[in-house]
């Protein structure tokens, strides 16, 4: 909920709606349990999803391209954008500066987020990612990646 309540009014702007195809049914045909409607005392309506994403895909935005990384734990499709000319990784609820996602709500896996946190080491390092941009908090760098994802893998 405290990443797609504001979708519909998003999308009536005439945005795009993407999301990783392994979410996207919790929000076309909602899900309460998944959005966390009941959790935030909010209604949610169906929504469109214009585009399905999944890992290896790209989003090319005027040029500005962002790789889609699967990276499931918090949710399971949730997922990281890389925009490799910044060498930055848009990290949502997957890894933060300072801490990871939760795996206590619904649809959260421990052991899944787990995986996907030594995928995303392998893959910064591989990249060399600089910069992280995470769903909540402060942006962080290489170092701050390395040392959440050092301490749940
Ligand atoms: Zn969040």
């Amino acid at each position: 909920m405290d990443h797609v309540a504001q979708d519909a009014r998003i999308i009536d702007l005439g945005f795009e709606l993407m999301v990783h195809a392994d979410d996207a049914g919790f929000l076309e045909k909602p899900d309460l349990e998944m959005v966390l409607s009941k959790w935030f005392g909010r209604a949610f309506n169906p929504l469109k999803v214009s585009r399905r994403l999944k890992e290896g895909g790209v989003i090319d935005l005027d040029g500005l391209v962002l790789e889609v990384l699967h990276t499931p734990g918090h949710t399971p499709g949730g997922i990281c954008l890389y925009e490799p000319e910044s060498k930055s990784l848009f990290t949502g609820d997957t890894v933060f500066s300072m801490g990871v996602g939760r795996t206590d709500l619904p649809g959260g896996d421990s052991d899944l987020l787990s995986k996907s946190l030594t995928k995303l080491l392998r893959f910064s390092e591989s990249r060399g990612v600089e910069k992280i941009y995470p769903g909540h908090g402060p942006d962080g760098d290489l170092d701050d990646l390395v040392e959440m994802c050092g301490l749940y893998v």
